[in-house]
């Protein structure tokens, strides 16, 4: 399954060719929207590189956004997401999925009021084909400088506090531009992650989601539902304290937000659906086989695995 995924993945690397870093900033005025581990990390990258001159946050609370600019992640912010938008040469938006609609549509009211029609909007929502579809409805007259994209990059951590300056370094972002998408809106989006020292990429939505529903999103629902499922065993104490590398290793991500997580799962339904039938079949597999202490099975299982494994992480 997962040779298949990766094997026609179609990937072509837009980034590597056709833009080059530059030294001096590309954009005038950053609008970040929702400025937490994914929005302030991009934030401090892209000034540390000097490839804006001015960060404006927006977002809900008023709290984050004071944290965010004492943290020097934006120069100023506005709680109204209209008026944020205002002056922007690229709108950055990194709200959990579930927050998308409102946020689009305050965004769209305010690019329509202040006519500007010259902003490049682009997205960092970890499943892509509703967040298009969103885009498609909600921005009429802008849905060709919509560039939806996707880090592969983050922790487990939220907040602008989590944000780190070298977050994207070496590390690939994603972005699925349709045929509607303005060429020059996807350079230019490119290039603003190549200078965080990112690698872009570009794949088509259905396809990105069908990879991350089996890379990403299946393997945080097994750390979600491990750790829930040991939450009512008796010995819950002793299985904490006496939880060693393999344990942490398997279950660090289940400390990820759960609003990101529910909202990703709601996005990404069907995809996800079918990652978790045929785990289930494959744990069905292995349940069979030491019930009926059938040690080649299993061996044979853990050999294909620690393969596929060693092949593709290496
Ligand atoms: P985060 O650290 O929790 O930050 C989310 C930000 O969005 C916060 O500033 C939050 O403000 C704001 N926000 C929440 N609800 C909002 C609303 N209704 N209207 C306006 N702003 C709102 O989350 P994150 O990890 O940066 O994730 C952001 C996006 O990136 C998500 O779409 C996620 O799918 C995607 N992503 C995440 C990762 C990862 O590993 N974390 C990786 C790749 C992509 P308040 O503090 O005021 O709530």
């Amino acid at each position: 399954m997962l040779n298949n995924l990766f094997r026609s993945s179609g990937i072509s690397r837009l980034g590597r060719h056709k833009t080059k870093k530059s030294m001096t900033a590309i954009i005038n005025n950053l609008c970040v929207i929702g400025t937490g581990l994914i929005g302030g990390s991009l934030c401090l990258s892209l000034k540390q590189a000097g490839a804006c001159k001015h960060i404006t946050g927006a977002g809900r609370s008023e709290q984050t956004l004071q944290k965010a600019e004492q943290l020097n992640i934006i120069d100023d912010y506005k709680t109204d997401i209209a008026k944020a938008v205002k002056d922007a040469d690229v709108v950055f938006v990194s709200v959990p999925l579930g927050a998308m609609q409102s946020v689009f549509e305050q965004i769209a009211k305010g690019l329509q009021k202040a006519g500007n029609s010259k902003a490049i909007i682009t997205d960092a929502g970890s499943s892509k084909q509703q967040v298009l579809q969103l885009a498609e409805k909600i921005f009429p007259d802008h849905g060709r400088r919509f560039v939806a994209g996707h880090p592969i990059a983050g922790t487990e951590n939220s907040g602008p506090e989590a944000a780190f300056a070298d977050l994207y370094k070496n590390r690939r972002v994603i972005l699925t531009p349709t045929a509607n998408t303005d060429t020059d809106a996807v350079e230019r989006v490119t290039s603003l992650w190549q200078q965080t020292g990112a690698s872009v990429e570009t794949m088509d939505a259905q396809h990105h989601d069908k990879v991350l529903a089996a890379t990403s999103h299946l393997p945080h629902l097994l750390a979600f539902g491990l750790v829930h499922c040991l939450e009512n065993m008796e010995d819950i104490e002793d299985v904490f304290r006496f939880a060693a590398g393999g344990f942490r290793d398997v279950t660090r991500i289940a400390s990820s937000d759960p609003v990101m997580w529910r909202d990703i799962c709601l996005n990404n339904r069907e995809p996800i659906l079918d990652m978790l039938q045929r785990y289930r079949v494959e744990m069905d597999m292995l349940y069979n086989a030491l019930q009926s202490s059938d040690g080649e099975k299993l061996k044979e299982v853990f050999e294909h695995a620690k393969q596929t494994r060693d092949k593709f992480t290496h």
